[in-house]
């Protein structure tokens, strides 16, 4: 009977090692009855202790996500682990070892189906914690690092690098660009643009922006490239404004380069009137420049930097889309000099026609230039966010947390013990838009 009546319970609740539990009788009943009407209950299977250098983890093997939260308390120093709605199997505490740091560990149930363990210290902690999403043959585990105070203050500072977005104002000096209806120079747009954009980025945790000119003065194309290698630039973006005969021409595109023929006629003609800029303005060696650009173009196939610059692009392109009419849904590609760096990836952006009367005018305001940096800088965040260069900020984390439902970035940047702006930066969450059994990245102090 009594077996029959655990089977029943188990087949109902879905929960493996209920059998072997000795959750009180009336507990259980109405967790049980939750569970059939459709509240779950997690069920904490296994908690794991292993010491590491400068810090002591534990970790709760989990049957399913949980929502938690982990705080210090002192004076006596405790670590207190709240998890919503789960259960441990009597007894499961009592099987932990206490050692030189944890002295004993309590638990008990509040609000009735929410589990509080409390770890008694002889020592003051920073706990920092994480929830790691199932993967291979490990399910969801909640890892909590117990780091010395003491040492935690001085293991906070990063060593990981930025990553490098090399901001490139198009023209410049005597090389004015396109000129506009009303006499707008582009190479005074993109500027203003470019040190709008430079603002942005360096707001961005883990981003740094270089300027290839940050003043009105002639640089060659080959310069540009130059200026974007020696300062490591991992993305390379050449601004642009756009202009046609015709004055109703309107819209903004984004360019990678094309080793084999443009993507369209109105490609190949751009691309070779924004590369006349050295054979108008510049002293260039044509034969000198063949072969550069011919080992150039060989390493970049190789590479795969083209293919980077459209993933890029695209994202990019995603968010010019908010602000000003797209000519086209996809990256376009032609010969452009300027983005022939060697394993950069590199994107051009014609902002707007300077050529069309009403975009000249949103060319000049700061809130359409505003607009535009902010809309670049999400669509190089958003890219970054997924494939930052290893040894970069932006690519390390202490883990991955799986969102439940009802979470919001404040809070889960409150319980895993790091700053909102970095878990958004970390996962360009650029609006509380989570969605339930969302994986977030956890990033580094
Ligand atoms: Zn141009």
């Amino acid at each position: 009977m009594k077996t029959d009546r655990r089977k029943f319970l188990k087949s109902i609740a879905g929960l493996s090692s209920l059998a072997a539990s000795a959750v009180p009788g009336a507990s259980l009943a109405k967790s049980s009855a939750k569970s059939s009407a459709g509240i779950s209950s997690t069920q904490i299977q296994d908690i794991r202790l292993s010491k590491n250098k400068g810090y002591l983890r534990l970790v709760f093997d989990l049957n399913g996500n949980a929502d938690h939260s982990v705080f210090a308390l002192h004076e006596p120093e405790r670590v207190v682990i709240d998890l919503k709605k789960t259960k441990m199997p009597h007894g499961m505490v009592d099987r932990l070892q206490a050692n030189s740091l944890i002295r004993s560990i309590r638990s008990g149930v509040q609000n009735k189906n929410d589990l509080r363990v409390v770890f008694d210290l002889s020592e003051s902690v920073t706990p920092r914690s994480f929830l790691l999403a199932p993967s291979g043959k490990s399910g969801y585990r909640l890892v909590i690092d117990l780091h010395d105070s003491k040492k935690a203050a001085k293991v906070t500072k990063s060593p990981k690098r930025d990553v490098i977005i090399a901001i490139d104002a198009g023209h410049g000096g005597r090389d004015p660009g396109a000129t506009g209806r009303s006499g707008t120079h582009e190479k005074t747009i993109t500027l203003q643009i470019a040190k709008r954009l430079e603002k942005y980025i360096n707001k961005q945790r883990g981003m740094k922006a270089v300027l290839t000119r940050k003043n009105d003065r002639f640089l060659r194309l080959r310069d540009r490239i130059h200026k974007a290698r020696d300062s490591h630039a991992d993305l390379m973006i050449s601004l642009h404004a756009d202009s046609f005969p015709d004055p109703r021409a309107r819209g903004s595109s984004i360019y990678a380069l094309s080793v084999d023929g443009a993507s369209s006629e109105t490609a190949r003609m751009l691309a070779e009137k924004e590369n006349a800029a050295d054979l108008l303005f510049g002293d260039v060696d044509f034969a000198v420049e063949d072969k550069m650009v011919k080992e150039v173009l060989f390493d970049l196939s190789l590479t795969g930097t083209i293919e980077s610059s459209l993933d890029i692009g695209g994202e990019i392109l995603g968010q010019i889309k908010t602000v000003n009419r797209v000519h086209k849904k996809k990256v376009q590609q032609a010969g452009f000099a300027v983005l022939k760096a060697p394993n950069i990836p590199s994107v051009l952006l014609e902002t707007a026609f300077i050529s069309n009367p009403r975009e000249e005018k949103n060319l000049l305001s700061t809130s359409y230039q505003q607009k535009v940096a902010k809309a670049i800088t999400r669509g190089v965040n958003k890219y970054f966010a997924r494939k930052a260069p290893p040894g970069t900020w932006l690519a390390a984390s202490e883990g991955e947390y799986s969102v439940n439902n009802g979470d919001d970035v404040k809070t889960i940047a409150k319980n895993n013990n790091v700053k909102e702006e970095d878990l958004r930066a970390r996962n360009a969450l650029y609006a509380d838009n989570l969605k339930a059994g969302q994986v977030i990245k956890i990033p580094v102090s």
